[in-house]
Order: structure tokens, then C-alpha cells, then sequence
């Protein structure tokens, strides 16, 4: 079949993109187009095998699946297995290793006290030492909640070295992520179910793609080829928003990260997957070691793979996280406002809704542009 004949383009192949190419096809029974302009399917959840270890890894960063959405469990373990993998986050300040995010274990290691939970509340009243008026943003809300010393621990210069900002320009809810618990529960994430897939993620993305009517194409960038495709085609594109409008405002920006490989010849380096370093004096925010990812594993024993996690504001070339700032909404609004007035073109996805999505949420929000969006669509143009 040729590029031209096809009336379903997926613009990336990356979660939204796989999602719904996969429901299209399999659900209307109809060819589907993915057009993908990186080397490889997956998008930012690409996994990989290093070649000197063994050792499955994540090329964008560590990615743990994790949803209480039952809808999204139920789909997408149709096309993986996930193992028993529960997140939990070390932060190593002075030198010296607490859970986080903060708990009942990381104030008293911290303080050097004893607390039971019921003790807690009247002692952090103790260290907040109370704050003016209601806080309005994230520097002001973290010393509300957890009084300066802790915040000046795990939180000012992480979130200076992550965001390259300081952090009284950054809004409240970027802190209000994190939970601060009065219990010894030590799981970064509140999620029912979470787990890694056994295979990788590549795997499943393979297994999205698997059916024949989907065709991918890699290495190739949707603008250098859309001349060709047929005009009436149902588009669905999750390339970046502004570059769709040809950056006619103006580009949003992102804040970016740079990973930093290293061998090492011991068979477990660190002991966990993630330990943040929310010091000043370290220059990356965190180490991850993608071993402790796969505890079902029998990986070699005589060396691991780790990776230093840099942040860069709007210096990179590839987008990863949109920078909740005044001007990025305005940019991002005037975009929005263009693309309502498109037919049958469907923007989404983190880079199309300039938006951070989890996992969980990208594959619900490409199951409700399937449903809501090009089902209707078809059936009035086909009488599906
Ligand atoms: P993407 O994965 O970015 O896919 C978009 C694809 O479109 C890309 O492959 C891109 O190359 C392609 N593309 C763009 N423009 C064009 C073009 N012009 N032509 C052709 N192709 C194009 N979520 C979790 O649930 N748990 C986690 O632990 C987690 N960790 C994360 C860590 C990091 C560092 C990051 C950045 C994200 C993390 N996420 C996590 C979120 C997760 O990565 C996203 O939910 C998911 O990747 C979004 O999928 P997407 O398809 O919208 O975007
Ligand atoms: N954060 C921090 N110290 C840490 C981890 C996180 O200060 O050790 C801050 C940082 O600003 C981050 C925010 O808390 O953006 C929310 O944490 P989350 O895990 O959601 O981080 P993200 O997904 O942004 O990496």
C-alpha cells in the first residue's frame, strides 16, 4: 500500500500514538500510517538491552508504570506483563541515605528523634515555626508543610538543579506532587497497581504495533512528507503543537536532561534504582541503576549500568518536560485556539497538549481520543 492511500496517520509512535493506531486498527479493521521521526518505536518509554551488561534499561529515564484507572490496567496488560516491582526513592544528603519523599523514618533520622505518628504533627509545629499568609509558590508551600531545614535538605537546590529556576517562580503544585507522610510508608507512589514490564517496554510497543494493517515508518519527520499524504486523512498527531502551526507565536520551551552512562564492575552499585543528591555540590539530581528494576532478573554478577541524571532548561534538542510558566500558557492557548479550528486532526500526547502525562494517562487519553473523537468521526464519514 502506498503512503498516499492511507486515511489513518499516527504522527509518533510513542504511547499515544501506538494506542490509538492499535484501536484503529484492530476495531475498525482499517490500515493505519505511523509515521516516527527517532530510530526506534516507544517514544520516551523506550528500553533497550546494554550490550556490556545485559541489562535492561530506559533510554529517556526510568519509567515505572503505575494507575488506580482500571480501564487502562485492563488494556494494557493485553500486550505485557508487568513484574513486582514497587518504586521507593532514596535521597542521599551529607552523605547520608533517608526514604523519600518524607516520612515518620526520614524526620526522625533527620532530627535524630523518635516520633510514633500521632507525635508528629505537634513536633513539626515545632520546626515550621508558622508562615505568613497563604503560601503561593513552591518555595512557600515547602516550608509551610515541612518547616525550612527539611525543605533546604531534599528540596531547594534539587528543584534549582531540576528546573533551573529558583524555586519561588515555581508554583505550589509542582511540591504538592510529592506526599509527606506520618508513617513508616516508604512507596513513591499511591498507585493500586504498579510494576514494570517483564519484556521492557519496547517489547509492548512491539506488541502494539504487531498487528498487519499497522505500518511504521522510523526516521522519518511527518513535515517532510505530509505534501504526499491524502488530504482528508483522520490525523492523529503527537509531535509537538507549536511545531504544527509552523512556531508562528513563537516555541514553547522545555526543560530537557542529559544522561550520563557508566559501567561498573561491582554487581550492585548503589542498591536501589533511584537515589536523589538534592546537595548544592553535585551537579546531577539523581543516579539510577535499571538493574533493581527487574528483581525477577538473574543479571551478571560482576558488573552493573548506571546513569547521572543532568537537567538543562531549554538547552537540549529534545523536549521532555513543559515549563509551567505565565508565557507558556499564553503561547500554548493561542495554539489550542488554532487547533479547534482543524478537522479531522487530532493533537495530543505530552508534546501535543504540552502537558506532563504519566503513562497511565497518556494511554486514557488515547483511548478517549479514539472513542470520543475518531470512531464518531468514522462513522460519519464511512458509515462505519
Ligand atoms: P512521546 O513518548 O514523546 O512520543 C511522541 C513521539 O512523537 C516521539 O517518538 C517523537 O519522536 C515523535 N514525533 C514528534 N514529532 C514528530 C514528527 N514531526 N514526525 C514524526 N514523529 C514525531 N510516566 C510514568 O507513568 N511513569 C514514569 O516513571 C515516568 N517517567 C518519566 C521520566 C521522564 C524523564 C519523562 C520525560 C517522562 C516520564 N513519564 C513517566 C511519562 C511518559 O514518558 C509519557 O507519559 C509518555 O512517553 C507520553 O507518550 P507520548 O506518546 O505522548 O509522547
Ligand atoms: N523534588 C525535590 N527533591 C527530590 C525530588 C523532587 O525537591 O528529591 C521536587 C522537584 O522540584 C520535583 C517535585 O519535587 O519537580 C515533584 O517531584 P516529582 O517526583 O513529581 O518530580 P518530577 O516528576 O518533576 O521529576
Amino acid at each position: 500500500m502506498d503512503i498516499t492511500d492511507y486515511s489513518y496517520v499516527v504522527v509518533g509512535s510513542g504511547l499515544l500514538g501506538a494506542v490509538v493506531a492499535e484501536r484503529i486498527a484492530s476495531q475498525l479493521d482499517q490500515p493505519v500510517l505511523v509515521i516516527e521521526k527517532r530510530d526506534h518505536i516507544g517514544g520516551n518509554c523506550y528500553s533497550a538491552v546494554d550490550p556490556a551488561t545485559g541489562i535492561e534499561y530506559h533510554r529517556y529515564g526510568t519509567h515505572i508504570f503505575h494507575t488506580s484507572n482500571e480501564k487502562v490496567w485492563n488494556y494494557i496488560r493485553r500486550y505485557t506483563t508487568f513484574n513486582s516491582y514497587r518504586h521507593k526513592v532514596l535521597s542521599c544528603y551529607n552523605d547520608r541515605l533517608y526514604q523519600f519523599p518524607i516520612n515518620l523514618e526520614t524526620i526522625n533520622r533527620f532530627y535524630n528523634v523518635n516520633l510514633k505518628p500521632y507525635e508528629v504533627d505537634a513536633f513539626m509545629d515545632t520546626v515550621r515555626k508558622g508562615g505568613a499568609g497563604e503560601p503561593s509558590n513552591f518555595e512557600e508551600q515547602a516550608i509551610a508543610r515541612l518547616g525550612r531545614d527539611l525543605y533546604e535538605a531534599f528540596f531547594k537546590y534539587y528543584t534549582v538543579k531540576q528546573w533551573q529556576a529558583d524555586p519561588r517562580d515555581l508554583p505550589a503544585s509542582i511540591f504538592n506532587r510529592l506526599p509527606f507522610r506520618k508513617n513508616y510508608d516508604d512507596n513513591y507512589f499511591f498507585d493500586r497497581w504498579q510494576g514494570i514490564p517483564e519484556k521492557g517496554y519496547t517489547d509492548l510497543f512491539q506488541r502494539l504495533f504487531a498487528d498487519k494493517k499497522i505500518r511504521v515508518m522510523l526516521n522519518t519527520d511527518y513535515f517532510d512528507l505530509r505534501h504526499r499524504l491524502k488530504k482528508d486523512a483522520c490525523l492523529i498527531y503527537s509531535g509537538p503543537i507549536d511545531r504544527l502551526f509552523d512556531y508562528k507565536y513563537g516555541r514553547l520551551s522545555w526543560r530537557t536532561l542529559r544522561f550520563e552512562q557508566e559501567v561498573v564492575d561491582k554487581e550492585d552499585y548503589q542498591g536501589n534504582a533511584v537515589i536523589n543528591y538534592p546537595g548544592p555540590d553535585i551537579p546531577y539530581t539523581r543516579i539510577h541503576e535499571p538493574r533493581h528494576l527487574h528483581p525477577e532478573k538473574a543479571y551478571r554478577k560482576d558488573k552493573t549500568i548506571i546513569f547521572r541524571e543532568y537537567s538543562l532548561a531549554d538547552k537540549g534538542d529534545e523536549p521532555y518536560y513543559p515549563i509551567p510558566s505565565e508565557s507558556n500558557q499564553r503561547l500554548l492557548a493561542l495554539y489550542q485556539q488554532e487547533a479547534r479550528m482543524l478537522k479531522n486532526i487530532f493533537i495530543s500526547g505530552r508534546l501535543g497538549d504540552y502537558k506532563y502525562y504519566d503513562m497511565h494517562q497518556t494511554i486514557d487519553k488515547a483511548l478517549e481520543i479514539f472513542e470520543t473523537g475518531v470512531l464518531p468521526l468514522t462513522r460519519t464519514i464511512h458509515a462505519v
